[in-house]
């Protein structure tokens, strides 16, 4: 099934069609176009008309003559074929001229072209209405009927003109990603997710790579629904301009986005209402606030960096020494997220440094909920520079199990700090000598 045959196998009920409907009486019967009296009534208008008086006989500026009559007949079985009411657009497949659904859109797509599956696969699973992800789908399957795609349907007498920056081609790609309009909301929609470079970079490459950017399940699906509200978004609000004459400012573009997003993971993902105020500055920060209220206990939390500040104690008394490791994980945003404070049994100040680094990192990597980079902060220079050497292949490891594996994770980094940034690393060191059991938790 190549692109054109998928934007045969769809008919629109609703607004759309009865646009389309204008420009095909309008290309496909000029004589009666031009007889008509009606030309600048809206389709709307002349379709309210035919629900009441079931006829377009009326409209004529003078009287048809028969084979024009013949030919109103034919406009009046298309005229048929398009349903008035208030309900919701919805996709009607010629292919078994049923409502769309899910199992033979599936059906129709496997029987073609394979690169359909993939995609579909991938966005029937964001938490999102199914009436978006038709839309989705569509706009994948390049069967939305943009100015570019109607032009090849129609020909030359249609424009395939954007409606708003004239002398430019209306494709998807110019109404989703690449028109000034729609790179200003992407670069919205990127400082509001707080994206970095590398995750801002493959925004707009293409739907599948933008929706790839955050691997967790939680913060996937929230950041899945934001990139669906975006394109959603994009087209009604284009649909505005054209069925309506009324351009929406990107604020309020903005806003309309991050409502309706909100709304669907409510919808989907149980989201309570009172995230809202946070969800509109902070999605991450909401969205990890669910999880933590909520039943999901699952989140992955890739992409993320953490600080891990870890210090060893080691006091000597006499003939007795005694030692303690302390630190705490921050996430991104400064959070606590977990802490450690216990005794240990090193037999150098070195050793209980080292044994607070690898507390800090066997936590982190057991905590399969939370997956990223971690930055282990320490001041003993002279871990960071083995460690330095180890890692470039310089220094043979020393035979320490849980050392060898910190080394060979390329997603952990020691480095050093001075020890004033450490004080509170320190403190709970210091409490760990003095410490019975070890404590720790995750906050
Ligand atoms: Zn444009």
């Amino acid at each position: 099934m190549n692109e054109c045959d998928a934007l045969q196998t769809m008919n629109f009920k609703g607004s759309l069609s009865r646009y389309l409907l204008k420009l095909r009486v309008q290309l496909k019967y000029p004589r009666l176009y031009r007889l008509s009296s009606w030309k600048n009534h809206s389709i709307q208008d002349t379709l309210r008309a035919w629900e009441i008086y079931h006829t377009l006989d009326f409209q004529w500026v003078r009287e048809l003559r028969s084979w024009e009559k013949d030919q109103i007949r034919e406009v009046e079985v298309l005229v048929q074929s398009i349903s008035l009411n208030s309900s919701e657009d919805q996709v009607i497949w010629k292919v078994n001229g049923e409502a769309y659904n899910t199992k033979s859109s599936i059906e129709i797509m496997s029987a073609g072209d394979p690169r359909f599956i993939g995609n579909w696969n991938q966005i029937w699973k964001i938490k999102v209405p199914h009436k978006i992800q038709t839309f989705l789908w569509k706009l994948e399957a390049g069967a939305l009927p943009t100015n570019e795609s109607i032009n090849l349907r129609l020909g030359d007498e249609f424009s395939k003109e954007c409606p708003r920056c004239r002398g430019v081609t209306e494709s998807v790609n110019h109404i989703f990603w690449n028109s000034l309009e729609a790179k200003s909301i992407w670069c919205m929609v990127a400082n509001w997710w707080s994206l970095n470079a590398t995750q801002k970079s493959k925004v707009g490459n293409s739907l599948k790579e933008t929706l790839s950017i955050f691997k967790g399940i939680m913060v996937s699906a929230a950041w899945k629904a934001s990139v669906a509200a975006v394109l959603w978004s994009l087209w009604l609000r284009r649909n505005n301009l054209i069925f309506n004459h009324y351009w929406e400012t990107i604020n309020s573009s903005a806003a309309m986005i991050k409502y309706r997003s909100f709304k669907w993971l409510r919808a989907e993902m149980n989201f309570t209402e009172e995230l809202y105020n946070l969800w509109q500055v902070n999605p991450m920060g909401a969205t990890m606030l669910h999880n933590k209220n909520g039943t999901y206990q699952d989140l992955v939390w890739w992409n993320a960096e953490f600080k891990a500040f870890t210090d060893g104690s080691w006091k000597f008394n006499g003939s007795i020494h005694s030692a303690g490791i302390g630190g705490y994980i921050e996430d991104t945003n400064q959070s606590l997220i977990f802490i450690f404070s216990g005794p240990s049994k090193a037999a150098s100040p070195k050793e209980a440094e080292r044994e607070a680094i690898i507390f800090a990192y066997k936590s982190f990597i057991s905590q399969r909920s939370i997956q990223g980079r971690l930055q282990i902060i320490t001041d003993c220079l002279t871990l960071v520079d083995e460690f330095q050497k180890c890692r470039a292949g310089n220094s043979t490891i020393e035979d320490h199990a849980d050392w060898i594996g910190l080394i060979k994770n390329p997603y952990i980094k020691i480095v050093y700090s001075p020890r004033e940034n450490l004080t509170s690393a320190h403190e709970l060191a210091a409490q760990g000598v003095n410490s019975e059991y070890s404590l720790h938790a995750w906050c």
